[in-house]
């Protein structure tokens, strides 16, 4: 019987363990955290959005990192296999809105119990507070050229031997989870290459500190671009937030992740058009309607309708129309400037925040090193890789998780028969 050790008891080892156990090998699951899957616990606010119904073109659509190294793995635990596996393993699940799959009960450990029921049901050894120093390999006597797995060994200097190990230990994200980038490391003592690793779904830092003014402030159905010099990086609409140190929320956390893949680190500029239902002449008409109604007013009483109350004052400074101006004085080309402000109110763009506040990582284990149709390293025999430590990623909305199961499930049914 072979000997698989999975290293990491997060989503992707944690399947792959199951995986691995059920095609009949003899698994163990080492975790360095005191319990299994602490990321997944926070995934989705505690809800744990773990995967998305949408159809095969949607899923591929919404990676943005090496899609097409994941037909594999999807092909053999789609996102429809994943829900069965979850309902069957005791754990139901529902529907929300963008085809997004949560449990029925809204809890996130639901779905980390019925993984650790599966470990359990199909006998996976889960020796937990057990973190990986090292993974040993030697000349494979079949092929001289190539390095084969011959175990692990441990921080206490145990060594554990084994016919393959799947290194599973995630990102840089959310350190405290446990994703501390240890894979990272081993691959490259593999002789692997590891692509540059970067922040992604992760807020905006901004120039402009008139955002933390807004701190709190939700924008709802706005329009978004992001653009350096030559491109627009992302445009979307939707909904955005502001923060103490620039700017949140779905869309700019989708941005990042363009922004991420190519731009990272270079200046951007982000446009956010308060108005996008409405052209610049048909928003010029609007004001002067409002205006016309408000007319013996000053300026800073005349915006209720307009913006909410937190965006009042900063949207007069940016107009630069005196506040106390009346209405009826306002210019023509007044108004054009702050119809102007409110199609391209702009923000420059001073970086990310940092691996703690980031949902994932981008970057990581080269994805030409390693076999798609198995997971396994094409430089070291029995040595598989899974999840987030690989260089693939993806946007929100459970994508993360189903490439977790996925890659997880593909490394553990190839481990086993390797
Ligand atoms: C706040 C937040 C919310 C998220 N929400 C969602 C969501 O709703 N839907 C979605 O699809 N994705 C979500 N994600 C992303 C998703 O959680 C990750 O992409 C996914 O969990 C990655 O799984 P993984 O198994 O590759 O890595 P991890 O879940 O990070 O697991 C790696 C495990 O390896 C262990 N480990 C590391 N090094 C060692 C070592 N040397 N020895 C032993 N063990 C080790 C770690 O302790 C950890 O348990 C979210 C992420 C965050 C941070």
């Amino acid at each position: 019987m072979k000997h698989v050790i999975v290293i990491g008891g997060g989503a992707a080892g944690m399947m792959a363990a199951i995986a691995a156990a059920e095609e009949g090998a003899k698994v163990s699951l080492l975790e360095q955290n005191e319990k299994t899957g602490k990321k997944i616990f926070i995934t989705g606010k505690g809800r744990c959005n773990l995967t998305n119904a949408c159809d095969q073109e949607n899923f591929f659509d919404s990676v943005i990192n090496n899609g097409k190294f994941l037909y594999s793995a999807f092909y053999k635990m789609d996102n429809y296999s994943v829900m069965k596996f979850f309902e069957e393993a005791g754990c139901p699940l529902k529907k929300e809105r963008g085809e997004r799959i949560f449990p029925v009960s809204d809890h996130s450990s639901d779905v980390i119990s019925a993984l650790n029921r599966q470990l359990e049901k199909k006998g996976v050894k889960v020796y937990l507070r057990t973190c990986v120093k090292e993974v040993l390999m030697d000349q494979d006597e079949e092929t001289p050229s190539k390095k084969c797995i011959t175990g692990v060994k441990l921080f206490d200097e145990r060594i554990i031997s084994a016919d393959a190990v799947i290194i599973a230990t995630g990102g840089k994200s959310y350190e405290s989870t446990g994703s501390t980038g240890d894979g990272y490391k081993f691959a490259e003592a593999a002789g692997h290459m590891v692509k540059d690793i970067k922040p992604a779904l992760v807020p905006f830092t901004t120039k402009e500190d008139w955002c933390m003014k807004l701190q709190g402030l939700s924008l709802k159905n706005v329009a978004v671009t992001l653009r350096n010099e030559k491109k627009t990086i992302y445009q979307g609409f939707g909904e955005m937030l502001f923060t103490h140190f620039g700017v949140s929320g779905p869309m700019i956390l989708t941005a990042s992740s363009y922004y991420a893949k190519k731009y990272y680190g270079t200046p951007a500029v982000l446009s956010i058009d308060l108005k996008p239902a409405l052209t610049k002449e048909q928003l010029d008409k609007r004001l002067l309607k409002d205006f016309d109604e408000n007319k013996n007013r000053q300026f800073k009483n005349a915006l209720d309708g307009l913006f909410p109350s937190k965006l009042i004052p900063v949207m007069i400074k940016l107009s630069g129309i005196l506040p106390e101006k009346r209405v009826n004085e306002i210019t023509k080309e007044e108004r054009a400037g702050l119809v102007e402000r409110m199609k391209n109110l702009t923000l420059i763009i001073t970086g990310t925040r940092d691996f703690h506040e980031a949902i994932i990582t981008q970057g990581g284990v080269h994805v030409k090193e390693i076999n798609p149709s198995t997971m396994e390293s094409r430089l070291v025999k029995g040595l598989f890789f899974a999840g987030e430590v690989l260089d693939v990623d993806a946007l929100t909305g459970g994508f993360n998780l189903q490439i977790a199961w996925s890659t997880g499930y593909l490394a553990g049914i190839s481990a086993a028969v390797i």
